[in-house]
């Protein structure tokens, strides 16, 4: 498997609990694991600032490999992210564009829940072929894929949690739910903290029991508490001192001289003190998710006209961007500004992964 820095995005980082060490080279262990874990919404501020309480994140990047910033894709959205998190190629290719299914004939429909939208191979399609145990836990995106264990991120159009948890165990298989709430007699969601919850039990049982040889994790509730509260709110830095003690649980039950953790985020937050409203029209279809939207001009004639029109009348208000200019401009952005990796000064003595 390729080092996540050069085939992986995300504004944030990581911390290879392992990796970055002499001590434990991985080209020489055969027995080895990985283990992705995607904070959603997670930025380099959670564990570089003093403002954030984050023992167990900042532990990690203090004895692992961690980076000051990254480039997400464009759109900066969770599913078109974590799309490119397991496939290392550009929404334009994966075919993931936006968070929810949409076209003029059709309109807007369901979140990208399937795995069999992603039309390029992904990490369990490559391990699994490789002879690879994979479980995956709660990443978006993967309804349907052909893993050894599966937990389904999924969710009605209501964010109902009772809806929501009935999906979830729908969408499972019986006997590893049953395994789950055996350990852990979970009452369901009740809030998105819940479904993190949720998410790190079945890791906790799923990761030490079965040791699968590449694990994908998805934690949700850092992202909608900032969409809620702001990127900097009391709330969010309750939300994610709550998350870490969740990732100190689940990273104090893996065997990690065996183990690659790699703990990434999908994009970051901005503030905004403005909004632009895309008018309806009979001869374009528009579909908008955070801060991007999408433009089809019903008549494909009109595609240059429409293009340059939107040009002209910008004015520094937003960006326009085309399917042949987005992705040569994409690269070589990415290949300017993404930083090199930042090693660590020495070797952990210990790898405790709990508090100092
Ligand atoms: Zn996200």
């Amino acid at each position: 498997m390729k080092p996540a820095w050069t085939a992986f995005f995300g504004i944030a980082s990581l911390a290879a609990a392992s990796s970055g060490c002499a001590l434990s080279p991985l080209s020489t262990t055969v027995d080895r694991r990985v283990v992705l874990i995607s904070i959603d919404g997670f930025r380099p501020e959670f564990y570089k600032s003093a403002d954030y309480e984050a023992p167990n994140l900042k532990h990690l990047a203090a004895t692992g490999i961690s980076a000051d910033a990254m480039m997400t894709v464009f759109p900066s959205l969770t599913y078109p992210s974590h799309a490119t998190l397991v496939t290392g190629v550009v929404p334009a290719r994966h075919g993931i564009v936006a968070n929810r299914e949409y076209s003029a004939e059709k309109g807007v429909g369901d979140w990208f829940f399937q795995a069999s939208s992603i039309k390029a191979p992904t990490l369990w399609d490559r391990a699994r072929a490789a002879g690879k145990t994979v479980a995956i836990i709660h990443w978006p995106g993967t309804l349907g894929a052909n893993v050894d264990w599966f937990v389904p991120e999924v969710f009605g159009p209501n964010f109902d949690f009772a809806e929501d948890w009935a999906l979830v165990t729908k969408n499972m298989k019986k006997e590893l739910l049953d395994e789950i709430l055996a350990a852990y007699p979970h009452p369901g969601f009740k809030g998105f903290s819940d479904v993190d919850e949720f998410t790190t039990q079945a890791a906790i049982r799923i990761l030490p029991t079965y040791r699968p040889q590449l694990a994908l994790i998805h934690f949700i509730n850092l992202d909608l508490t900032q969409h809620a509260t702001g990127r900097a709110s009391p709330e969010t830095k309750a939300a994610l001192k709550t998350l870490d003690e969740k990732l100190g649980r689940l990273l104090a039950t893996l065997d990690l001289a065996k183990t690659t953790v790699f703990i990434v985020g999908d994009h970051g937050f901005m503030d905004y003190d403005k909004t632009i409203n895309v008018k309806r029209s009979s001869k374009f279809f528009t579909h908008s998710e955070g801060g991007q939207a999408a433009i089809y001009s019903r008549d494909k004639k009109s595609d240059l006209r429409t293009y340059n029109a939107l040009r002209k009348n910008a004015r520094d208000r937003y960006t326009v961007l085309s399917t042949a200019n987005t992705r040569p401009a994409a690269d070589a952005a990415r290949a300017a500004r993404t930083p090199e990796p930042r090693r660590p000064s020495r070797c952990p003595e210990s790898r405790s992964l709990r508090a100092a």
